[in-house]
Protein backbone atom coordinates (compact mmCIF):
# COMPACT_ATOMS: atom_id res chain seq x y z
CA UNK A 1 0.00 0.00 0.00
CA UNK A 2 1.28 3.65 -0.71
CA UNK A 3 1.25 6.24 1.93
CA UNK A 4 -0.94 8.83 1.36
CA UNK A 5 -1.19 11.45 0.11
CA UNK A 6 1.35 10.83 -2.39
CA UNK A 7 4.42 12.81 -2.25
CA UNK A 8 5.17 14.55 -5.60
CA UNK A 9 6.15 17.66 -5.04
CA UNK A 10 9.99 17.34 -5.02
CA UNK A 11 10.65 20.53 -6.68
CA UNK A 12 9.00 22.24 -3.73
CA UNK A 13 11.32 20.90 -1.09
CA UNK A 14 13.10 17.64 -1.03
CA UNK A 15 13.46 14.94 2.44
CA UNK A 16 16.74 14.54 3.52
CA UNK A 17 18.98 11.28 2.45
CA UNK A 18 19.44 9.38 5.43
CA UNK A 19 23.11 9.65 4.76
CA UNK A 20 22.54 13.45 4.85
CA UNK A 21 20.90 13.38 8.45
CA UNK A 22 23.70 10.92 9.55
CA UNK A 23 26.57 13.01 9.13
CA UNK A 24 24.69 16.08 10.35
CA UNK A 25 24.08 14.73 13.58
CA UNK A 26 27.23 15.03 15.26
CA UNK A 27 27.08 18.60 14.76
CA UNK A 28 24.14 19.61 16.56
CA UNK A 29 25.69 18.10 20.05
CA UNK A 30 29.08 16.29 20.13
CA UNK A 31 30.99 18.62 17.92
CA UNK A 32 29.10 22.33 18.48
CA UNK A 33 32.04 24.10 17.41
CA UNK A 34 32.11 27.54 15.58
CA UNK A 35 33.92 27.33 12.48
CA UNK A 36 35.31 31.16 13.51
CA UNK A 37 36.74 29.86 16.27
CA UNK A 38 40.52 29.36 15.83
CA UNK A 39 41.87 29.52 19.17
CA UNK A 40 40.48 25.93 20.08
CA UNK A 41 39.49 22.38 18.92
CA UNK A 42 35.97 22.06 18.70
CA UNK A 43 36.22 25.56 15.95
CA UNK A 44 38.81 23.41 14.13
CA UNK A 45 37.05 20.50 14.12
CA UNK A 46 33.61 23.00 12.44
CA UNK A 47 36.17 24.60 10.10
CA UNK A 48 37.61 21.16 8.65
CA UNK A 49 34.14 20.05 8.37
CA UNK A 50 32.96 23.46 6.59
CA UNK A 51 36.34 23.15 4.04
CA UNK A 52 34.92 19.62 3.34
CA UNK A 53 31.78 20.48 2.24
CA UNK A 54 33.08 23.43 0.29
CA UNK A 55 35.12 20.83 -1.87
CA UNK A 56 32.25 18.52 -1.93
CA UNK A 57 29.83 20.96 -3.56
CA UNK A 58 33.00 22.42 -5.69
CA UNK A 59 33.30 19.26 -7.26
CA UNK A 60 29.71 18.75 -8.18
CA UNK A 61 29.68 22.08 -9.98
CA UNK A 62 33.28 21.33 -11.17
CA UNK A 63 34.69 24.50 -9.61
CA UNK A 64 37.32 25.29 -6.96
CA UNK A 65 36.72 25.03 -3.21
CA UNK A 66 37.12 28.83 -2.54
CA UNK A 67 34.59 30.06 -5.14
CA UNK A 68 32.38 28.53 -2.84
CA UNK A 69 30.07 31.54 -0.75
CA UNK A 70 27.72 29.83 1.69
CA UNK A 71 24.62 31.10 2.48
CA UNK A 72 21.34 30.39 4.18
CA UNK A 73 19.72 29.35 0.69
CA UNK A 74 18.86 30.24 -2.99
CA UNK A 75 16.69 33.43 -1.92
CA UNK A 76 19.98 34.74 -0.43
CA UNK A 77 22.32 33.74 -2.91
CA UNK A 78 20.36 35.36 -5.65
CA UNK A 79 20.00 38.69 -3.91
CA UNK A 80 23.63 38.73 -2.54
CA UNK A 81 24.29 37.74 -6.33
CA UNK A 82 22.21 40.32 -8.40
CA UNK A 83 22.22 43.25 -5.30
CA UNK A 84 25.99 42.88 -4.96
CA UNK A 85 26.82 42.80 -8.54
CA UNK A 86 24.91 46.10 -9.71
CA UNK A 87 26.18 48.00 -6.79
CA UNK A 88 29.59 46.87 -7.48
CA UNK A 89 29.33 47.42 -11.38
CA UNK A 90 27.84 50.48 -11.33
CA UNK A 91 30.27 52.46 -12.66
CA UNK A 92 30.07 49.92 -15.54
CA UNK A 93 26.52 50.68 -16.71
CA UNK A 94 22.68 49.68 -14.93
CA UNK A 95 21.47 47.46 -17.35
CA UNK A 96 20.50 43.78 -16.74
CA UNK A 97 18.49 40.81 -18.48
CA UNK A 98 16.32 38.13 -17.18
CA UNK A 99 13.45 36.56 -18.34
CA UNK A 100 9.88 36.34 -17.85
CA UNK A 101 9.67 33.02 -16.35
CA UNK A 102 12.26 33.32 -13.67
CA UNK A 103 11.61 32.18 -10.23
CA UNK A 104 10.07 34.92 -7.94
CA UNK A 105 13.40 35.22 -6.34
CA UNK A 106 14.98 36.67 -9.33
CA UNK A 107 11.54 38.66 -10.33
CA UNK A 108 11.17 40.34 -7.32
CA UNK A 109 14.92 41.19 -7.12
CA UNK A 110 15.31 42.87 -10.20
CA UNK A 111 12.04 44.92 -9.14
CA UNK A 112 13.94 46.08 -6.46
CA UNK A 113 16.88 46.72 -8.66
CA UNK A 114 14.60 48.71 -10.57
CA UNK A 115 13.91 50.53 -7.51
CA UNK A 116 17.14 51.40 -7.12
CA UNK A 117 17.74 52.59 -10.60
CA UNK A 118 18.31 49.68 -12.47
CA UNK A 119 16.79 48.86 -16.19
CA UNK A 120 15.86 45.50 -16.58
CA UNK A 121 14.89 43.79 -19.69
CA UNK A 122 12.89 40.79 -19.31
CA UNK A 123 13.34 38.38 -22.54
CA UNK A 124 10.23 36.25 -23.51
CA UNK A 125 10.08 32.41 -23.62
CA UNK A 126 8.54 30.43 -26.39
CA UNK A 127 5.28 28.11 -25.90
CA UNK A 128 7.57 25.61 -24.77
CA UNK A 129 9.33 27.84 -22.20
CA UNK A 130 12.76 28.41 -24.11
CA UNK A 131 14.50 31.40 -24.37
CA UNK A 132 15.67 32.36 -28.09
CA UNK A 133 20.06 32.86 -27.43
CA UNK A 134 19.23 35.44 -31.03
CA UNK A 135 16.77 37.70 -28.77
CA UNK A 136 19.15 37.47 -25.92
CA UNK A 137 22.36 38.97 -28.24
CA UNK A 138 19.93 41.75 -29.47
CA UNK A 139 19.56 42.63 -25.76
CA UNK A 140 23.24 42.81 -25.14
CA UNK A 141 24.18 46.92 -24.93
CA UNK A 142 27.01 48.24 -23.98
CA UNK A 143 25.96 49.21 -20.13
CA UNK A 144 24.52 45.73 -19.30
CA UNK A 145 26.24 44.30 -16.54
CA UNK A 146 24.61 41.55 -16.12
CA UNK A 147 22.45 38.55 -17.54
CA UNK A 148 20.69 36.04 -14.97
CA UNK A 149 18.99 33.12 -16.79
CA UNK A 150 17.53 30.31 -14.52
CA UNK A 151 18.73 27.21 -15.70
CA UNK A 152 15.75 24.52 -15.22
CA UNK A 153 12.45 25.98 -14.57
CA UNK A 154 11.08 25.23 -11.17
CA UNK A 155 7.30 24.40 -12.55
CA UNK A 156 8.10 22.81 -15.89
CA UNK A 157 11.59 21.57 -15.24
CA UNK A 158 12.39 23.16 -19.01
CA UNK A 159 16.16 23.66 -19.39
CA UNK A 160 17.18 26.69 -21.06
CA UNK A 161 20.60 26.66 -23.39
CA UNK A 162 22.89 27.69 -20.79
CA UNK A 163 25.90 27.04 -22.69
CA UNK A 164 24.98 28.94 -26.07
CA UNK A 165 23.13 32.20 -23.34
CA UNK A 166 26.51 32.03 -21.29
CA UNK A 167 28.99 31.52 -24.44
CA UNK A 168 26.93 34.53 -26.52
CA UNK A 169 26.88 37.19 -22.77
CA UNK A 170 31.14 36.25 -22.28
CA UNK A 171 31.89 37.47 -26.15
CA UNK A 172 30.27 40.99 -25.26
CA UNK A 173 32.37 40.81 -21.76
CA UNK A 174 29.05 40.65 -19.81
CA UNK A 175 28.44 38.45 -16.39
CA UNK A 176 26.43 35.91 -16.47
CA UNK A 177 24.33 34.45 -13.37
CA UNK A 178 22.28 31.24 -13.28
CA UNK A 179 19.47 29.74 -10.63
CA UNK A 180 20.73 26.43 -10.84
CA UNK A 181 18.55 25.22 -7.88
CA UNK A 182 16.60 22.61 -9.44
CA UNK A 183 19.17 21.53 -11.95
CA UNK A 184 22.14 20.75 -9.37
CA UNK A 185 22.19 17.55 -8.60
CA UNK A 186 19.88 16.52 -10.98
CA UNK A 187 21.89 16.86 -14.26
CA UNK A 188 25.26 16.98 -14.49
CA UNK A 189 26.82 20.93 -14.59
CA UNK A 190 30.18 22.34 -14.91
CA UNK A 191 30.62 26.20 -14.28
CA UNK A 192 33.72 25.72 -16.57
CA UNK A 193 32.78 24.08 -19.54
CA UNK A 194 29.57 26.54 -19.93
CA UNK A 195 31.03 29.85 -18.61
CA UNK A 196 29.22 30.53 -15.54
CA UNK A 197 29.65 33.40 -13.62
CA UNK A 198 27.85 33.10 -10.85
CA UNK A 199 25.62 30.24 -9.45
CA UNK A 200 22.73 29.80 -7.12
CA UNK A 201 21.64 26.53 -5.58
CA UNK A 202 20.02 25.40 -2.48
CA UNK A 203 19.93 22.15 -0.08
CA UNK A 204 16.64 21.49 0.11
CA UNK A 205 15.75 20.94 -3.31
CA UNK A 206 18.75 18.61 -3.47
CA UNK A 207 18.13 16.26 -0.75
CA UNK A 208 19.65 18.42 1.70
CA UNK A 209 18.51 20.51 4.74
CA UNK A 210 16.33 23.34 4.37
CA UNK A 211 17.78 27.08 5.40
CA UNK A 212 21.36 25.98 3.87
CA UNK A 213 22.73 26.98 0.44
CA UNK A 214 25.18 28.75 -1.27
CA UNK A 215 26.84 31.07 -4.56
CA UNK A 216 29.21 29.60 -6.90
CA UNK A 217 31.33 32.96 -7.52
CA UNK A 218 34.17 32.49 -10.30
CA UNK A 219 37.33 33.55 -9.03
CA UNK A 220 39.36 34.06 -12.52
CA UNK A 221 39.30 34.94 -15.86
CA UNK A 222 36.92 37.00 -15.27
CA UNK A 223 37.62 37.21 -11.26
CA UNK A 224 33.24 38.46 -10.14
CA UNK A 225 33.43 41.01 -7.36
CA UNK A 226 30.45 42.05 -5.70
CA UNK A 227 29.42 43.61 -2.76
CA UNK A 228 28.28 41.94 0.56
CA UNK A 229 24.84 42.66 1.76
CA UNK A 230 25.11 41.16 4.87
CA UNK A 231 28.15 43.00 6.98
CA UNK A 232 29.77 41.49 10.32
CA UNK A 233 32.37 39.71 11.20
CA UNK A 234 33.76 38.92 7.53
CA UNK A 235 32.62 35.45 7.20
CA UNK A 236 32.78 33.79 3.77
CA UNK A 237 35.31 36.59 2.86
CA UNK A 238 33.61 39.36 3.59
CA UNK A 239 30.80 37.96 1.01
CA UNK A 240 28.71 37.05 3.29
CA UNK A 241 28.98 37.93 7.20
CA UNK A 242 27.47 35.51 9.95
CA UNK A 243 27.86 32.54 12.02
CA UNK A 244 28.11 29.86 9.36
CA UNK A 245 25.31 27.37 10.15
CA UNK A 246 27.80 24.00 10.45
CA UNK A 247 25.39 20.84 10.23
CA UNK A 248 23.30 23.02 7.28
CA UNK A 249 26.77 23.23 5.65
CA UNK A 250 27.84 19.43 6.16
CA UNK A 251 24.46 18.27 5.14
CA UNK A 252 24.55 20.43 1.85
CA UNK A 253 27.86 18.55 1.05
CA UNK A 254 27.00 15.20 1.70
CA UNK A 255 24.00 16.32 -0.33
CA UNK A 256 26.49 16.50 -3.23
CA UNK A 257 28.32 13.44 -2.66
CA UNK A 258 25.48 11.56 -2.50
CA UNK A 259 23.68 13.56 -6.06
CA UNK A 260 27.07 12.47 -7.89
CA UNK A 261 26.89 9.04 -6.84
CA UNK A 262 22.92 8.65 -7.62
CA UNK A 263 22.22 11.15 -10.39
CA UNK A 264 22.35 8.70 -13.26
CA UNK A 265 20.52 6.25 -11.81
CA UNK A 266 17.77 8.81 -10.23
CA UNK A 267 17.46 10.23 -13.14
CA UNK A 268 16.73 6.97 -15.93
CA UNK A 269 14.61 5.52 -13.36
CA UNK A 270 12.30 8.47 -12.80
CA UNK A 271 12.47 9.37 -16.26
CA UNK A 272 10.53 6.33 -17.71
CA UNK A 273 8.25 6.15 -14.78
CA UNK A 274 7.70 9.95 -15.59
CA UNK A 275 6.88 9.38 -19.32
CA UNK A 276 4.81 6.23 -18.99
CA UNK A 277 2.59 8.70 -16.69
CA UNK A 278 2.52 11.25 -18.81
CA UNK A 279 1.41 8.79 -21.80
CA UNK A 280 -1.30 7.56 -20.12
CA UNK A 281 -2.68 10.77 -18.68
CA UNK A 282 -2.19 12.28 -22.01
CA UNK A 283 -4.27 9.60 -23.59
CA UNK A 284 -7.25 9.86 -21.37
CA UNK A 285 -8.04 13.00 -23.46
CA UNK A 286 -8.32 17.00 -23.18
CA UNK A 287 -4.47 16.48 -21.43
CA UNK A 288 -2.01 18.74 -22.81
CA UNK A 289 2.02 18.99 -22.08
CA UNK A 290 3.31 22.25 -20.75
CA UNK A 291 7.16 22.81 -21.95
CA UNK A 292 9.53 21.64 -24.40
CA UNK A 293 9.17 17.70 -24.51
CA UNK A 294 12.95 16.63 -24.27
CA UNK A 295 14.64 19.55 -22.91
CA UNK A 296 13.26 19.52 -19.79
CA UNK A 297 14.23 17.72 -16.25
CA UNK A 298 13.89 13.93 -16.01
CA UNK A 299 11.62 14.66 -12.67
CA UNK A 300 9.17 16.66 -13.75
CA UNK A 301 5.90 16.56 -15.31
CA UNK A 302 3.59 20.26 -15.85
CA UNK A 303 -0.30 19.11 -17.53
CA UNK A 304 -2.65 21.28 -18.21
CA UNK A 305 -6.09 20.03 -18.01
CA UNK A 306 -8.72 21.46 -20.48
CA UNK A 307 -12.46 22.14 -19.40
CA UNK A 308 -11.95 21.87 -15.62
CA UNK A 309 -11.91 23.96 -13.21
CA UNK A 310 -8.27 23.98 -11.38
CA UNK A 311 -9.81 24.38 -7.57
CA UNK A 312 -11.87 21.38 -8.45
CA UNK A 313 -8.99 19.51 -9.56
CA UNK A 314 -6.86 20.43 -6.75
CA UNK A 315 -9.68 19.59 -3.86
CA UNK A 316 -10.34 15.99 -5.84
CA UNK A 317 -6.75 15.49 -5.53
CA UNK A 318 -5.50 16.48 -2.29
CA UNK A 319 -6.35 14.18 -0.21
CA UNK A 320 -4.23 11.62 -1.82
CA UNK A 321 -1.90 13.17 -3.75
CA UNK A 322 0.79 16.20 -2.60
CA UNK A 323 1.28 18.16 -6.07
CA UNK A 324 1.64 22.08 -7.44
CA UNK A 325 -1.09 23.68 -8.58
CA UNK A 326 -1.03 26.21 -11.81
CA UNK A 327 -1.73 28.99 -9.65
CA UNK A 328 0.95 30.52 -6.84
CA UNK A 329 -1.08 30.74 -3.40
CA UNK A 330 1.97 33.45 -1.77
CA UNK A 331 -1.33 35.88 -1.71
CA UNK A 332 -5.01 35.73 -0.46
CA UNK A 333 -6.04 35.58 -4.36
CA UNK A 334 -4.28 32.84 -5.93
CA UNK A 335 -2.69 34.16 -9.22
CA UNK A 336 -2.64 31.84 -12.07
CA UNK A 337 1.77 30.94 -12.72
CA UNK A 338 3.59 33.52 -14.28
CA UNK A 339 5.74 30.98 -16.08
CA UNK A 340 2.70 29.09 -17.54
CA UNK A 341 1.13 32.64 -18.87
CA UNK A 342 4.90 33.52 -19.99
CA UNK A 343 4.34 30.67 -22.07
CA UNK A 344 1.18 32.28 -23.65
CA UNK A 345 -1.57 29.79 -21.62
CA UNK A 346 -4.44 31.45 -21.10
CA UNK A 347 -5.31 32.34 -17.64
CA UNK A 348 -8.13 29.43 -17.26
CA UNK A 349 -5.64 26.84 -18.74
CA UNK A 350 -2.97 27.95 -16.39
CA UNK A 351 -4.76 27.60 -13.64
CA UNK A 352 -6.07 23.85 -14.58
CA UNK A 353 -2.22 22.83 -14.54
CA UNK A 354 -0.46 20.51 -12.27
CA UNK A 355 3.49 20.13 -11.66
CA UNK A 356 3.75 16.57 -10.43
CA UNK A 357 7.44 15.92 -9.81
CA UNK A 358 8.78 12.94 -8.62
CA UNK A 359 12.06 12.36 -6.36
CA UNK A 360 14.53 10.09 -5.52
CA UNK A 361 12.48 8.34 -2.76
CA UNK A 362 9.46 7.91 -4.79
CA UNK A 363 8.48 4.13 -6.02
CA UNK A 364 6.86 3.05 -9.35
CA UNK A 365 3.53 2.02 -7.01
CA UNK A 366 3.30 5.69 -6.05
CA UNK A 367 3.50 7.31 -9.56
CA UNK A 368 1.18 4.58 -10.85
CA UNK A 369 -1.17 5.08 -7.87
CA UNK A 370 -0.77 9.09 -8.68
CA UNK A 371 -1.53 8.31 -12.57
CA UNK A 372 -4.73 6.13 -11.55
CA UNK A 373 -6.25 8.83 -9.48
CA UNK A 374 -6.03 11.44 -11.61
CA UNK A 375 -7.81 9.48 -14.67
CA UNK A 376 -10.20 8.26 -12.73
CA UNK A 377 -10.86 11.75 -11.09
CA UNK A 378 -11.02 13.87 -14.34
CA UNK A 379 -14.36 12.66 -16.23
CA UNK A 380 -16.47 13.61 -13.29
CA UNK A 381 -14.89 17.35 -13.12
CA UNK A 382 -15.13 17.28 -16.60
CA UNK A 383 -18.78 16.93 -16.56
CA UNK A 384 -19.74 19.54 -13.83
CA UNK A 385 -17.09 21.95 -15.60
CA UNK A 386 -19.15 21.73 -18.91
CA UNK A 387 -22.43 22.54 -17.37
CA UNK A 388 -20.99 25.35 -14.55
CA UNK A 389 -19.93 27.13 -18.29
C1 LIG B 1 13.26 26.83 -4.39
C2 LIG B 1 13.83 27.75 -5.40
C3 LIG B 1 14.43 28.96 -5.02
C4 LIG B 1 14.46 29.42 -3.59
O1 LIG B 1 15.32 28.61 -2.84
P1 LIG B 1 15.36 28.72 -1.23
O2 LIG B 1 16.59 27.98 -0.85
O3 LIG B 1 14.12 28.07 -0.76
O4 LIG B 1 15.44 30.16 -0.88
C5 LIG B 1 14.96 29.74 -6.01
N1 LIG B 1 14.93 29.38 -7.30
C6 LIG B 1 14.38 28.21 -7.71
C7 LIG B 1 14.39 27.85 -9.14
C8 LIG B 1 13.81 27.37 -6.77
O5 LIG B 1 13.25 26.23 -7.18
Amino acid sequence: MVHLPVYLDYNATTPCDPAVVEAMLPYFSQKPGNAASHTHAYGWEAREAVELAREQVASLLHCEAGEIIFTSGATESINLALKGVFELYARKGNHVITSNAEHKAVLDCCAELERRGAEVTYLPVNSQGLIDPQQLEAALRPHTILVSILYANNETGVIQPIRQLAGLTRQKGVLFMTDATQAMGKIPLDVQEEEIDLLAFSAHKLYGPKGSGGLYLRRKSPRVRLYPQMHGGGHEKGFRSGTLNVPGIVGLGAACVQCMEQMEADSRRLRQWRDAMEKKLMASGNVQRNGHPDKRLPHVSNLAFRQVSGTALMSALSSDLAVSSGSACTSARPEPSHVLMAMGLDEELARASLRISLGRMTTQEEVEYATEKIIRTLPALQRTHITET
